[in-house]
């Protein structure tokens, strides 16, 4: 078989994406790449968001087009601000005409107990992870519609589906996303639209790397042990999630084999949430 299709899952899917524009939030790192790295696989052309140094980016961006032979667009927006995020969609039409697919991807995490979890990472976690959801896909709905054909994608977590404690305003965030994500597939299910929320267990980005020493100081544990006995005990499968596979299901429900898929909450998260 061939590698790209090992990569994106699904070499139909692949074929009929050629030329597509993909905004991808979040895409410096982690799983936001891994998606963008399969889209551009699947030969769409890609703009790329998030956080870092300037100079990576730009390696990123080209490293992208050299591989894939796709175009691919930087956007700086943050966010946790509505002007930016408009401003965002604003420059991917102006860099390729159009907009066909949204993946809401960009997410913090703070890992820290009610009482002293401070109000100001709340603010920001349910900005970044909730409300520029919001903002983004209002911002693309009415070009989708008028095209009658869209994919939205919210890179939602297992949190959306389940909880675990010092986690408030990650689960509540993440809770939030799937009730956007059913409410919009439901306005736009005749348009050709569909609109869903990949549930991801633990993936080893730099937002988990993180997460690992406030864990330990909430639960009392040494780093080794929340890896062992939170992280991987949370999966039947003792395994990592992987951006691949992440990315490769991001595609499939771009294709044509997944439009009857809307308003779904997608659980890759090795049977977590099947217990
Ligand atoms: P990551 O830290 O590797 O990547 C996060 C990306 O978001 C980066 O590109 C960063 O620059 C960007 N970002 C952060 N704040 C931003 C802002 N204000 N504006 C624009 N970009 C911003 O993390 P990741 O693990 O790849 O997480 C990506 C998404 O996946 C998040 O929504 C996260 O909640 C979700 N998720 C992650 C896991 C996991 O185990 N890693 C599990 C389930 C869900």
């Amino acid at each position: 078989m061939h590698a790209t299709s090992t990569l994106t899952g699904s070499t139909e899917a692949a074929r009929e994406l050629a030329g597509k524009v993909a905004i991808v939030t979040g895409s410096t790192s982690g799983i936001g790449l891994g998606i963008a790295d399969s889209f551009a696989t699947a030969g769409m052309n890609i703009m790329l968001n998030g956080f870092g140094n300037a100079d990576e980016i730009e390696q990123i961006r080209r490293d992208l087009e050299a591989r894939h032979g796709v175009r691919v667009a930087y956007s700086p927006a943050d966010m946790s601000k509505a002007g930016d995020i408009v401003q965002m969609v604003a420059d991917t039409r102006s860099a390729f005409n159009q907009v066909d697919v949204l993946v809401n991807n960009a997410g913090i995490q703070h890992v820290e107990p009610i009482e002293t979890f401070p109000p100001q990472k709340w603010d920001a976690i349910i900005a970044i992870n909730l409300s520029s959801s919001f903002h983004a896909i209002r911002a693309v709905v009415p070009e989708m519609k008028a095209r009658k054909w869209g994919r939205i994608i919210n890179v939602a977590s297992a949190h959306a589906l389940v909880a675990s404690p010092y986690k408030s305003a990650y689960v509540a965030a993440k809770h939030g996303v799937l009730g956007l994500t059913k409410t919009v597939a439901l306005e736009t299910a005749e348009f050709g639209i569909t609109v869903n929320a990949i549930c991801p267990g633990y993936v080893m980005t730099p937002l988990v790397e993180k997460q690992i020493p406030e864990t330990a100081k909430a639960r009392g544990l040494t780093e080794e042990q929340v890896i062992k006995d939170v992280l991987l005990h949370a999966q039947p499968t003792r395994q990592f999630v992987t951006t691949k596979q992440l990315g490769a299901l991001a595609v499939f429900l771009c294709g044509t084999a997944a439009a009857s898929i809307t308003g779904a909450a997608l659980p890759v998260e090795g049977g977590w949430t099947a217990q």
